[in-house]
C-alpha cells in the first residue's frame, strides 16, 4: 500500500456533484486512488505541504494531433484558413516516422503536463515511413500521462479528389486491419486504465462513407470510442452539404457516429437541431477554442450545448494550429469567446474549470477522473497562488481570471510527475534538444 497525503490545501475545487470548495484540506491519496478529502488527516506515507495552493482535478485535453509539435509556427502556415493550412504542412508531415512520433508526443504531452493536464487524449490519422501508434504510447508511459491515443486515418487523396497526396493515406482494409491490432494490444477497458484506445477516421472529407461505417461497427465490437473532426468551419459545412447532400449531424447519425460512446471535435458550426441530437444522444464535444481562433474558424455555441445538456470539454487541438498547449490558456479562451459571443455573464470562471476537468473526462467516457472524490483516480493539479499572477486576487478558485497557467505540482493515479514547476519522468531538456534537431531536419 502507497500513501501520499496533500496537507493543508487554501482551497480546493472537488468538481464533485455538488461543486463543493473546501479549505484549509487535505487529500490522501492510496494505491493511485483518492482515499479521502478532509481536514487534519495524517499518513504514515510522503506528506505535501501544500499550503498557499489551490488544488484541483487534472485538466483533461479531449482532442489533440501530438505529432504536430514539430510544425509549429510554420511560415506558410501561419496566416491560412483550414485547406490552405493543410496542403502547406502535408507534405512535410510525409516526411516523419517512428522517432519523430515519439519525441512531438513526448513535447506535447510534456507541455500539457506542465498546464495542469493528467489525461490526454490523441488523434494520430497519418502513419508514414514506418510510424505507429505505439510510438505516441510509449511515449505517454514513459511520462506518466494517462492516455488515450486514437487510431485515426485518411483513405481519400489528391487522385480520388481528397485534400492529402496519396502517399500519404491508407487503403481502408489496412485501416481497418490495424484498428483491430492496435485495440487488441493497447486497449485496457478497466477502471483506472492508463491507456485506451479509440478508432478515429480524419474526417468526413479524408475517408469514405464505407469506412466512417465500418469504423463504427468495429468499435462498438470492440466495445471502444469513437472520434473526428466535425462541423469544423463554413467550408466544412458546404463540403457535407456538396459532397453528402445534407449537414454534418445528419451524415453522422445515418453512419452510427453518434452516442455516448462518440465525440466530435470543433463542432463550431452545429446549429440547433444538431445541438438537440448531439444532447438526445449523448455525443460529446471537443471545444478548441484557440485552434478555432487561430484558423478563423468561428466560435463554437458552447453555452447553447451546455444549455441543451451536451457534454463538452476541451481540446488544445494540434499544435499547428494553436501552436500552444497549454490547456489553462485553452480553458481561459472558452470562457473568454462565451463571452464575446454572448455577454460579460455567459460563462464564469468556475464553469470553465469544470469543462476542462470534470467535463473533459465524461466526453471521454471516464467518470473515474476529472473530480476530486473518494474512490476516483487520483490525478491531482496543485496550483501555487502565491506568485505574481495571483497577487491582489480576491478569489483563489477564479483562477481563469488572476491565477498561475502553469501547475507547481502535478499527481497522475497518485504518482507525482511534475514537482515544483519541472517534470519528474522524463529529461525534458533533453528531448526538447532532440526536437529541435527534428525541427530542422525537415526544413533542411
Ligand atoms: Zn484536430
Amino acid at each position: 500500500m502507497t500513501e501520499t497525503l496533500l496537507k493543508n490545501a487554501d482551497l480546493i475545487l472537488t468538481m464533485d456533484e455538488s461543486r463543493q470548495e473546501l479549505s484549509k484540506a487535505d487529500i490522501l491519496v492510496r494505491d493511485g486512488q483518492i482515499a479521502r478529502i478532509g481536514r487534519g488527516l495524517e499518513t504514515q506515507g510522503e506528506v505535501h505541504d501544500v499550503s498557499g495552493c489551490v488544488v484541483t482535478p487534472g485538466l483533461v485535453n479531449t482532442h489533440h494531433h501530438l505529432y504536430q509539435t514539430l510544425t509549429r509556427a510554420v511560415p506558410g502556415g501561419q496566416d491560412a484558413l483550414l485547406f490552405g493550412w493543410l496542403q502547406t504542412l502535408y507534405p512535410i508531415w510525409s516526411r516523419f516516422g517512428p522517432e519523430e512520433m515519439f519525441t512531438s508526443a513526448q513535447i506535447g504531452l510534456a507541455e500539457l503536463a506542465l498546464s495542469g493536464c493528467t489525461l490526454s487524449s490523441d488523434h494520430l490519422y497519418l502513419y508514414p515511413n514506418g510510424a505507429r501508434l505505439e510510438d505516441t504510447i510509449a511515449a505517454a508511459s514513459e511520462l506518466g500521462m494517462r492516455f488515450h491515443p486514437t487510431r485515426g486515418a485518411m483513405s481519400i487523396g489528391e487522385s480520388d479528389g481528397g485534400l492529402p497526396p496519396d502517399h500519404l493515406v491508407e487503403k481502408e482494409a489496412a485501416i481497418l486491419d490495424d484498428m483491430v491490432r492496435v485495440v487488441d494490444a493497447f486497449h485496457d477497458p478497466s477502471e483506472g486504465s492508463m491507456c485506451r484506445v479509440g478508432l478515429a477516421p480524419c474526417s468526413p472529407f479524408s475517408v469514405s462513407r464505407d469506412l466512417m461505417r465500418d469504423a463504427a461497427l468495429l468499435a462498438r465490437d470492440k466495445g471502444v470510442m469513437l472520434h473526428t473532426h466535425l462541423a469544423e468551419n463554413d467550408e466544412d459545412i458546404a463540403y457535407s452539404q456538396a459532397q453528402f447532400g445534407c449537414r454534418p449531424g445528419q451524415y453522422a447519425e445515418e453512419l452510427g457516429w453518434t452516442g455516448p460512446d462518440v465525440w466530435h471535435a470543433h463542432c463550431v458550426k452545429l446549429d440547433g437541431a444538431e445541438i438537440d441530437l448531439f444532447s438526445r444522444s449523448e455525443t460529446g464535444v471537443a471545444h478548441c477554442p484557440c485552434s478555432n481562433c487561430r484558423l478563423g474558424s468561428g466560435i463554437a455555441p458552447v453555452r447553447a450545448m451546455r444549455d441543451a445538456g451536451v457534454k463538452v470539454g476541451l481540446g488544445a487541438d494540434g499544435s499547428a494550429s494553436n501552436d500552444n498547449g497549454n490547456l489553462m490558456l485553452e480553458a481561459r479562451q472558452a470562457m473568454l469567446l462565451q463571452r464575446v459571443a454572448n455577454g460579460a455573464d455567459a460563462m464564469s470562471a468556475r464553469e470553465a474549470l469544470e469543462i476542462a476537468t470534470r467535463g473533459g473526462a465524461d466526453v471521454l467516457g471516464r467518470p473515474d477522473c476529472g473530480r476530486l472524490m473518494p474512490g476516483k483516480r487520483a490525478d491531482i493539479a496543485v496550483w501555487d497562488i502565491r506568485g505574481i499572477e495571483s497577487a491582489g486576487s480576491w478569489d483563489p478558485a477564479a483562477l481563469l481570471l488572476a491565477g498561475p497557467m502553469s501547475v507547481k505540482h502535478l499527481f497522475v493515479e497518485g504518482r507525482q510527475i511534475v514537482r515544483d514547476g519541472h517534470i519528474t519522468t522524463i529529461d525534458l531538456p533533453r528531448v526538447i534538444e532532440r526536437q529541435n534537431t527534428l525541427a530542422r531536419a525537415l526544413q533542411a
